[in-house]
């Protein structure tokens, strides 16, 4: 079983780092970077992608597909309270800080 699999980034293969460079002169190409599969890493996005900037690329590349799992066509909402409180700063004087607080309305 292998534990690694290959950047899903569009543009990996491109990108000019030592790392990349493989084969022997005359014939060296940049390849693709492995992502080590780990406890770390599993089930995020780390797990298919070396770095933000292959994410991104991905992300940008495919945002219509992406976006077409899971449409958004209205806006959600979460209910609060917003709540003044009279507290204290670290030298004892007082201020009012502004709460914001979720309302369970589901019965919870
Ligand atoms: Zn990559």
């Amino acid at each position: 079983m292998s534990n690694f699999v290959w950047c899903h980034g569009p543009n990996c293969h491109a990108s000019h780092t030592q790392d990349r460079i493989r084969g022997v002169k005359g014939s060296k190409v940049l390849r693709t970077r492995k992502v080590k599969q780990t406890e770390w890493n599993r089930d995020r996005f780390y797990s298919k992608f070396c770095s933000n900037s292959c994410y991104n690329d991905f992300a940008n590349t495919y945002v219509r597909e992406v976006i077409a799992i899971a449409p958004r066509t209205e806006a959600l909402e979460t209910p609060i309270d917003v709540v003044k409180e009279q507290v204290t700063d670290w030298s004892g004087n007082p201020y009012v800080q502004t709460k914001i607080i979720t309302v369970d309305n589901n019965g919870g």
